[in-house]
């Protein structure tokens, strides 16, 4: 039967613990692309993970592998992102496993991540395969990381793979463990038609393509699906699986995982996490929902063009269905006109979601410097949230404000204990435990704001641990805090968009680092411009940002052609994320400028 031989896994681990390279060996092992068609990161086919050399999205695909007993299975693999913005790609790429493969470095062994992926493995009731991998490396000790995973893990590490995925070592190894150890899929055939909906994308010609794994019956081309949500119903045009180009399939039935089209154009009618089954037989429940993931940092999306608010719309739209915690919604600002407010897991994400608004969909775009939900009583007892700085009501009329906390556990060897407490009381952190995890590595445990942490933390902590430290967190709930807005003002207009909340005690160095920083991105007008920081109606910080004096070329003499070009053509780039509040053009990175500080 050909259930028997389906095997469901994922590959996770902390990043750059090698799980994309070790996907590309599975593929290229098992014959799935061929030498020609092989390339470094072969699932990451986004341009953007390429040039970074991040996984961003899951990545589903079907390939096939002879086993020592003679027999073919199926395998299905989903590739997952490793960084803590993306983890909500790997609990739902878990939803559609039996088993998870964890894939730990040699060099480096557990780190926060891997714990934070065992767990989500743990609470799908997955098979976990541990591989150590990078054994290749000369400061591998692959008898330790063993070790260190049945002690911190508590699963059984004897006969872990060991693996390099760069030199081709431990992948036939693996392979027979998947084959053993992974559980096969143990769905009704016969039954009525339960399949998730774990990523979705939209295509100009098919309309919306889903990703599926089908738990119980099996679906047909001409098959009408229904979406239990919502009740609305299609007919499938094309299904079939990835492999890792699509390929059109007769069906797709319980434990299979692969893709359907169906002439869905309505974006918002499909949504990740849905459950779909047949109009004729229907189920009568939905599958179990992954846990749902809330944004944790927002800020504001503006066209620099504002005729482009409604393709940023479509964009959004669009966008929102490859990535379901993406959260928007219209918002106006003085200073930039018409966009959107928009909700992401961490700054990462909010990079990423950026970036790939401009690529994909050829916008040009000015984003604000991002902002946690506040919680903020006013005098006259009434609660309100606050995602935008701008929004913050008058101090006079605050009663008190709340923050969200998280409890962050930051992995360390011993030696770098010390910085991490000292970084973790600078950015108001209060202690909360220490767990030894073996003779090397400590766990600390501290209670940080989260605007604290989705700052600039983890880069910080990474520079203050030679990058040894790895961080891992949750939301625990909101606590009160003395907090106040910061306005920023250019040419003694308040800027809305540049407005932040800071915490009272550090409000003036914040400002006079804001002006300062300020100054430094916003060029020269044709005119003085005024920078200062105020709170309420107090100036806290001013510099002035000098006129323009004459044509920045002129100097050059114009002997020098290409040097001229050169520097006309940076003004032309320079101009690109450039928007005018006011009379003032404001680059990008003055809205970053309290990323960038300390
Ligand atoms: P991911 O973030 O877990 O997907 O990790 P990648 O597969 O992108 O790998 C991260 C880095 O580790 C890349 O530079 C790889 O070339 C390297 N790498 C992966 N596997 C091995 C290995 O077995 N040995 C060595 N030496 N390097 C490896
Ligand atoms: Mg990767």
């Amino acid at each position: 039967q050909r259930q028997e031989r389906i095997r469901n896994f994922s590959i996770v681990a902390h990043i750059d613990h090698g799980k994309s390279t070790l996907a590309d060996r599975i593929l290229q092992n098992t014959g799935t692309v061929s030498e020609r068609e092989m390339r470094d990161q072969m699932l990451d086919s986004m341009d953007l993970e390429q040039e970074r050399g991040i996984t961003i999205k899951l990545n589903a695909i079907e390939l096939e592998y002879t086993a020592k007993d003679g027999e073919r299975y199926i395998f299905h693999l989903i590739d997952t992102p490793g960084h803590v913005d993306f983890s909500y790609e790997v609990s739902r790429s878990l939803a559609a496993c039996e088993g998870a493969v964890l894939v730990v470095d040699a060099a480096q062994g557990i780190e926060a991540q891997t714990l934070a992926n065992v767990y989500l493995a743990l609470e799908n009731d997955l098979e976990i395969l541990p591989v150590i991998n990078k054994i290749d490396l000369p400061a591998a000790n692959p008898e330790a990381v063993q070790e260190e995973i049945e002690d911190v893990i508590g699963i059984e590490a004897d006969d872990a793979v060991l693996a390099s995925a760069k030199a081709n070592i431990g992948i036939d190894d693996l392979l027979e463990q998947i084959v053993e150890k992974v559980p096969a899929p143990t769905g009704d055939l016969e039954g009525p038609v339960q399949a998730l909906i774990f990523d979705s994308v939209y295509d100009p010609y098919r309309g919306v393509v889903l990703s599926i794994r089908v738990q119980n019956g099996v679906i047909h081309p001409g098959d009408t699906i229904q979406i239990m949500s919502n009740g609305k119903t299609y007919e499938v045009v094309e299904l079939g699986i990835m492999s890792p180009k699509p390929i059109p399939r007769d069906y797709l039935m319980a434990g299979d995982v692969g893709y359907v089209t169906a002439s869905i154009k309505d974006i918002q009618d499909t949504r990740v996490g849905d459950t779909i089954t047949l109009a004729d037989n229907p189920a009568t429940e939905p599958l179990e929902q992954y846990r749902q993931m809330n944004p944790m940092v927002y800020c504001g999306i503006y066209p620099v063009d504002s005729s482009d608010y409604g393709d940023l719309r479509d964009a959004l739209e669009k966008l929102q269905l490859n990535d379901a915690s993406l959260e928007f919604e219209a918002e106006t600002s003085q200073a930039l006109g018409f966009g959107y407010r928009c909700g992401f897991l961490g700054l990462l994400h909010m990079d990423v979601i950026q970036e790939r608004l401009e690529r994909e969909f050829n916008l040009n775009l000015i984003a604000t410097s991002p902002s946690v939900i506040y919680h903020v009583q006013k005098t006259d007892g009434s609660w309100v949230e606050v995602d935008n700085p701008s929004e913050m009501p008058d101090n006079t009329n605050i009663e008190s404000v709340e923050e969200p906390y998280v409890k962050a556990e930051i992995m360390v060897p011993q030696e770098f204990v010390g910085a991490v407490m000292e970084l973790s009381q600078k950015k108001r952190g209060n202690f909360v435990t220490m767990q030894y995890l073996d003779d090397i590595r400590v766990n600390v445990i501290y209670e940080i704001p989260l605007s604290e942490i989705v700052f600039d933390f983890f880069d910080q902590l990474k520079s203050h641990t030679k990058g040894y430290a790895s961080l891992d967190y949750e939301i625990i709930g909101y606590r009160p805090s003395n907090l106040v807005k910061l306005d920023i003002l250019l040419n003694n207009e308040v800027v809305d968009a540049l407005s932040i909340i800071v915490h009272r005690d550090f409000a003036y160095d914040r400002g006079k680092n804001l002006v300062r920083k300020l100054k430094e991105v916003i060029p020269r007008q044709q005119f003085e411009v005024p920078i200062q920081a105020a709170i309420g109606q107090k100036i806290i910080a001013r510099t002035n940002i000098k006129s323009l004096r004459k044509d920045v070329t002129a100097k050059l003499y114009g002997g020098d052609v290409t040097r001229r070009q050169k520097l006309l053509n940076k003004q032309k780039e320079g101009k690109k994320r450039m928007k005018a509040v006011g009379s003032v053009e404001v680059p990008q990175e003055a809205f970053m400028a309290i990323l960038d500080m300390d």
